[in-house]
């Protein structure tokens, strides 16, 4: 059993049970806040309740040796307005990759065979590793305006290795954009998250 400590941008409250990465996780505990085990309420930026929010939301996580090291909703206009801010150059090599280094219609069809939405958290969507085999990963999931998830490419699970090659090109501008975005909506130390989830 892990024992989860303080670290980066984010912590559990000291007395939460951390059975958290047990190999079998249903939906819900995954796109849950880990922090109250509830979904997410709010927008992490505009602050609004999501509900309220006549827009798509997505929920990220960052994952590092069965700790969750940061986590967060954003609605989908703050997430436009964060991804504005970036280079078109580092737009294009992100795309580049997603479009290259990810056998789409290969994990569609296996998205599709499968039922159990929770399969497509079992491994990297770009090399495909076991996420049993992984120091760490993010992932990715979208709702609709009326918080159901939406099943398309998301929800995803991508290993930090595949997001370091992700991110390889990205201008140091933009990467500037993504720290500005962790220091401006997490207290404490900067975190050195590598997950640029909203790109
Ligand atoms: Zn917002
Ligand atoms: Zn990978």
């Amino acid at each position: 059993m892990q024992v989860f400590e303080m670290r980066g941008t984010f912590c559990f409250q000291e007395h939460r049970d951390p059975v958290l990465f047990s190999p079998v996780r249903t939906m819900d505990q995954w796109l849950n806040s880990e922090e109250t085990g509830e979904p997410f309420s709010h927008c992490l930026c505009c602050k609004v309740p999501l509900v309220e929010i006549d827009a798509p939301w997505l929920v990220n996580k960052e994952i590092i040796h069965d700790e969750c090291v940061l986590e967060y909703a954003i609605c989908q206009p703050c997430r436009d307005r964060v991804t504005d801010q970036l280079s078109e150059e580092s737009k294009k090599s992100v795309r580049n990759f997603l479009e290259t280094e990810i056998d789409w219609e290969t994990r569609i069809q296996e998205f599709m065979l499968e039922h159990d939405v929770t399969a497509r958290f079992q491994q990297c969507i770009s090399c495909a590793m076991p996420r049993d085999q992984l120091d760490g990963f993010g992932i990715s999931a979208l709702f609709d305006s009326s918080g159901a998830l939406v099943t398309g490419p998301l929800p995803l699970l991508i290993c930090l290795p595949c997001i370091g090659k992700m991110t390889a090109s990205l201008s140091e501008e933009s990467r500037e954009v993504w720290r500005d975005f962790l220091t401006k909506n997490f207290p404490g130390p900067p975190s050195d998250s590598g997950f640029p989830g909203f790109l």
